[in-house]
């Protein structure tokens, strides 16, 4: 019959439990320079669980991502992120990274269980979009 309350919640945010990859924090952070090296953590509900490792090469950025690192059940995996540029309206460029599964201008990248990909491939929703 599916009373009052059952079904689902309207208004749930997937984008806040999926650890990400926010190109304008790394931009901000400086760190979209060629070979640069960084490492973000991620944390859900205070408790670490898991890292990615960005290394910036020419054009594109190499994304590990290792869930759970000092569990028994880790795991690791490496996706290359083709990086793309528009220029701004006063000056400069700005960069997107070019989602790996649908290929669309993205600033973030969520890590699944096996791979990157942008909001749209996790149909993830979005407070703005509502
Ligand atoms: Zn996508």
């Amino acid at each position: 019959m599916g009373g009052y309350g059952s079904g689902r919640r309207p208004g749930k945010n997937k984008q806040d439990i999926l650890p990400c990859v926010d190109l304008r924090l790394l931009r901000r952070k400086g760190a979209l320079t060629n070979g640069r090296v960084s490492v973000l953590r991620c944390f859900r509900n205070d408790q670490y669980i898991g890292e990615t490792k960005v290394t910036v090469a020419e054009d594109k950025i190499i994304l590990e991502y290792w869930a759970q690192p000092s569990a028994a059940k880790s795991c690791l995996y490496i996706t290359s992120v083709n990086l793309t540029y528009t220029p701004c309206h006063f000056g400069g460029v700005r960069p997107w990274m070019l989602c790996p599964g649908c290929h669309r201008k993205v600033l973030i990248l969520y890590a699944g269980s096996t791979c990157f990909r942008c909001r749209h491939c996790f149909r993830l929703t979005q407070l703005s979009d509502l």
